[in-house]
């Protein structure tokens, strides 16, 4: 990584944090979805940096992968789990935190399990030079079965590039006999878990798109609504409502000729198997020759990779 890079990145872990901090103390039980996706959005915005992804606000026991639609008139409830992507020039960092709006005891311990696992992650990463991803993935499942719950399996962290926010590398939650080791490079880390049987499904189309393909449609309009998106959004996530923002109720049928065409992924909501809620916990780190820094986890010193 170049000064640049790091620069960049360090930016957009701050304005992440920052956000988080922001979200944490505003997000109040029977907001609209909407309302809370749109003032996330914006804080980004107004601190400087970018979405990576439209911010995901998922429920009980949908896992991840849900995002409100522009006319969504659902209410905040249940176990929250509240995902944040920020991006400068292309480079991300990635975090989510979760709340219990019902006040409910199994929700607060499905919460600091996730909490719990990702410190745990994160210093056994800090404390070894030289770290197999399974390793990570034993701390983290290890962590959640002394709360009496289980990790996700099917859910996991995943390595950071520019522009690439699942690069290739996966970090499990649990011991998956991956011999792997981590170099110097971006990461994000993130325990889900359950007091179900640990496994999430596909679920609904969630309204986040991604582009996967070169091409072109024939619609004119259409035409027009996929450049927007190429010069926009590159291969980052975007979704219907930023859409329905920019040109109104046409970029939904636009969007749609697009999708026909073969040129979009439509991410489907990731809904725990047995129903049961799950919460997430999520930082990105930085590996480097000489240290490894929580990017998310920056609210106020800068520069510190000097
Ligand atoms: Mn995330
Ligand atoms: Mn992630």
């Amino acid at each position: 990584m170049d000064n640049k890079e790091i620069l960049n990145l360090e930016k957009a872990g701050k304005i992440a944090s920052q956000t988080v901090k922001y979200a944490r103390n505003f997000i109040k039980r029977d907001m609209f979805l909407l309302n809370i996706a749109e003032e996330i959005e914006d804080k980004i915005i107004q601190l400087g940096g970018s979405p990576a992804f439209p911010i995901n606000l998922s429920i009980n026991e949908v896992a991840a992968h849900s995002t409100p639609a522009y006319n969504d008139s659902a209410k905040a409830h249940g176990l929250l789990k509240i995902d944040i992507g920020v991006h400068i020039n292309g480079y991300i960092a990635d975090t989510a935190f979760s709340l219990d709006l019902d006040n409910l005891e199994e929700n607060k311990k499905l919460i600091n399990a996730a909490e719990a696992a990702l410190l745990s992650a994160v210093e056994l990463v800090k404390e070894k030079k030289i770290v197999k991803v399974r390793e990570i993935g034993a701390v983290i499942s290890k962590t959640i079965e002394k709360y009496g719950l289980q990790a996700v399996r099917n859910l996991s962290g995943h390595s950071i590039e520019k522009n690439e926010i699942h690069a290739g590398i996966t970090i499990p939650n649990y011991d998956n006999a991956q011999e792997k080791i981590l170099e110097k490079g971006i990461y994000a880390i993130e325990p889900f878990v359950t007091n179900g049987v640990g496994t999430v499904r596909d679920g609904k189309p969630s309204g986040i798109y991604a582009l996967t393909k070169e091409g072109n449609v024939r619609d004119q309009f259409a035409r027009e609504v996929l450049t927007y998106i190429k010069e926009n959004y590159l291969t980052r996530p975007f979704c219907s409502r930023w859409l329905y923002k920019k040109f109104g109720s046409r970029a939904l049928i636009a969007l749609k000729r697009i999708e026909e065409s073969g040129l979009l992924h439509n991410y489907p909501q990731l809904i725990e198997s047995s129903g049961k809620p799950v919460a997430q916990a999520e930082h990105t780190i930085a590996i480097t020759s000489k240290d490894v820094i929580i990017l998310t986890d920056i609210i106020d010193s800068l520069n510190i990779y000097k």
